[in-house]
């Protein structure tokens, strides 16, 4: 960009920030608020620990670890020594027709040892979504080769966020991803999304709650004929959609009927694996069993782009069977297992490892928890407080009992942010309801954690006095 400014123009045109609004399209923004100034410009310059700072050195609580990426923090220099190692010993090779690379390889058996569950093969790409379009030409692959090339259908929930791609952003169950972009494709069918608090009848416990969404995914299959339904893509707790941890019971009803109508299951463990639940995958959480898993985010730290799909024992032998027939599997990108990256995320899991990450997500987690409960479950203006480790939302509302939501024009969610955000703190509102979400860095100390909460609830209240 820097070769593009010309020198001859006043200062205020060579800012950034007035370059920002003349060259970068952001992802996810309104064009015409950046464009015009409405929205502000926020350019980061620096990251260590939990903390960012702006470029008018304004220092910040990151208490979402960049979009709950960044798991270790920032500012890890081991990662850039290991990157900065490898770049020099070997920038790039592909690794189509077995070609391979060292880190690459001795990341698949650390991916798989570290989730067991006869998941044994490890396919790199460089983000969430490239993994979940992987995971699905693998579920349609897999049905032909055993003879069944109208199981096609493919099963995800309303709230669900399994990327921005054509076919991964037709997955997601948010009504922004599809409508003006014609989405989803005809193969995708929603079901509802796991939320006791919102959607239960009253008096109906998790369990039996859990129980009805089964028979509701049950009957969908049965309705669209389970012949035509290859899989059912579910992140063991909702993240974007809302950060919703599974109820009690709800992946044993799933996954009966799932294996009752040979329906494959890819649990979608973007943000839920490498310990942000305090659990090292959701899957090991929750007792799923999946037959594909995605992986991105908390894999690097965010320090390079990786993705994986992981490829159970029982998927892999019929890919093996199919290339015996077919010849080979002919998928990928340039820069599936790309050294670099690969070793950007050995050093992640070296750090996680060493420092006992996942442990802390889970304990300072369950701690972090218990504050947000103290500080929110009883305010007037919060209607529920739910997490689990180092994931947590809270939801707001006009009025506790009888219930009755904000109107979402009036963007409560996102005042609270705003005003967090001048008091030092990133959180993230969240859709569907009005509320704010959290999702730290696991390096979070209690001290840290105490902080994310006052000054949450500082916001919460200075917004609360205006209404
Ligand atoms: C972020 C995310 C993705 C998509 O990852 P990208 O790297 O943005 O493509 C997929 N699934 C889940 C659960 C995510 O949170």
């Amino acid at each position: 960009m820097t070769g593009a400014r010309d020198l001859s123009l006043p200062r205020e045109i060579n800012d950034p920030a007035v370059i920002d609004r003349a060259h970068m399209f952001h992802p996810g923004t309104h064009l015409a608020d950046f464009a015009s100034g409405e929205l502000p410009s926020q350019i980061i310059t620096g990251g260590e620990g939990i903390y960012v700072t702006d470029r008018d050195g304004h220092r910040m609580i990151d208490g979402f670890a960049g979009l709950w990426c960044v798991n270790v923090g920032y500012g890890r220099t081991e990662i850039a020594d290991a990157v900065h190692a490898q770049m020099a010993k070997l920038s790039y090779y592909h690794a189509y027709n077995g070609n391979s690379n060292e880190p690459a390889i001795e990341l698949a058996g650390r991916i798989a040892g570290m989730i067991g569950l006869d998941m044994n093969h490890v396919f790199y790409g460089l983000s969430g979504s490239d993994s979940n379009e992987t995971n699905a030409k693998i579920v349609w692959y897999y049905h032909r080769i055993l003879g069944k090339p109208e199981k096609r259908k493919l099963i995800a929930r309303q709230r669900s966020y399994h990327g921005s791609g054509v076919l991964s952003g037709s997955l997601t169950g948010q009504p922004g991803f599809h409508g003006l972009f014609g989405l989803p494709l005809p193969e995708v069918i929603h079901v509802s999304a796991p939320h006791h608090w919102l959607d239960a009848h009253p008096g109906e416990t998790e369990r039996a709650y859990s129980r009805r969404l089964a028979q509701e995914l049950e009957a969908t299959i049965l309705s669209e004929g389970p012949e035509t339904v290859a899989a059912f893509f579910a992140e063991p707790v909702v993240g974007s959609g809302g950060i919703l941890p599974s109820p009690e019971g709800y992946w044993e009803e799933v996954q009966q009927v799932l294996r009752r109508y040979d329906v494959l299951l890819v649990a979608d463990e973007v943000v839920t694996g490498f310990g942000r639940t305090g659990a090292a995958f959701g899957s090991h959480l929750y007792g799923i069993r999946p037959d594909l898993m995605a992986l991105a985010k908390g894999l690097s730290s965010g320090y390079l782009p990786l993705s994986a799909s992981v490829v159970s024992d029982r998927v892999w032998q019929v890919l093996e069977e199919g290339t015996r027939q077919n010849g080979p599997f002919i998928h990928g990108w340039t820069y599936s297992a790309h050294p670099v990256c690969a070793a950007a995320a050995l050093a992640n899991l070296d750090i996680i490892d060493r420092e006992g990450l996942i442990e802390n997500a889970r304990d300072t987690g369950a701690y972090f928890q218990q504050c947000l409960r103290e500080a929110f479950g009883n305010h007037p203006m919060v209607g529920e407080v739910r997490g689990v480790g180092l994931l947590a939302a809270v939801d707001f509302v006009e009025q506790r009992s009888p219930r009755q939501f904000f109107d979402p024009a009036r963007r409560i969610g996102a005042q609270v942010t705003e005003t967090a955000r001048r008091k030092g703190l990133i959180v993230r509102s969240m859709p569907r309801i009005d509320g704010i979400g959290f999702a730290p860095p696991l390096t979070l100390t209690r001290a840290e954690a105490d902080q994310i909460v006052d000054i949450a609830r500082s916001a919460t209240q200075e917004i609360a006095a205006t209404l």
